[in-house]
């Protein structure tokens, strides 16, 4: 690409607007480029979806002797948050959540499962590696 090919373009209080790439060039090089120019366009943070509706379901069918409670904490590294709905960046990223009361999390911290029982009056959080079954 030479500058001949790449001519700026004023307007009429001779200010500079862009530039103008021939078609035969853009289209040459299109995908590199707008990796280049737009990298929040093309690229976006892969964060996998959470199985929300299964959440909805579960705080539906909340039975328990406690109010509900939004709290994860990760005993491997100490991240928590009182909300993780309300984190933003996410600290924890939603697994699964089954209406028996277990819900379970990745911390984005260390990558482990958090995982919280939810029994009658209490919860009990277990932490394991996130490639363990639990
Ligand atoms: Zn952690």
């Amino acid at each position: 690409m030479t500058t001949k090919q790449v001519q700026p373009l004023y307007n009429q209080a001779g200010q500079l607007q862009g530039v103008f790439i021939p078609a035969e060039i853009w289209f040459k090089h299109e995908n590199n480029l707008e990796k280049i120019l737009f990298p929040e366009a093309v690229s976006q943070p892969e964060i996998p979806a959470e199985p929300i509706n299964d959440w909805k379901q579960f705080l539906s069918f909340w039975d328990f002797n406690y109010p509900v409670e939004k709290g994860v904490k990760c005993d491997h590294c100490g991240c928590s948050t009182p909300d993780w709905t309300a984190d933003d960046p996410k600290r924890f990223l939603l697994k699964a959540a089954s209406l028996g009361g277990m819900v379970s999390f990745l911390c984005l911290e260390c990558q482990y499962r958090v995982t919280k029982k939810h029994f009658k009056d209490h919860v009990v959080y277990e932490c394991t590696p996130f490639t363990c079954r639990v």
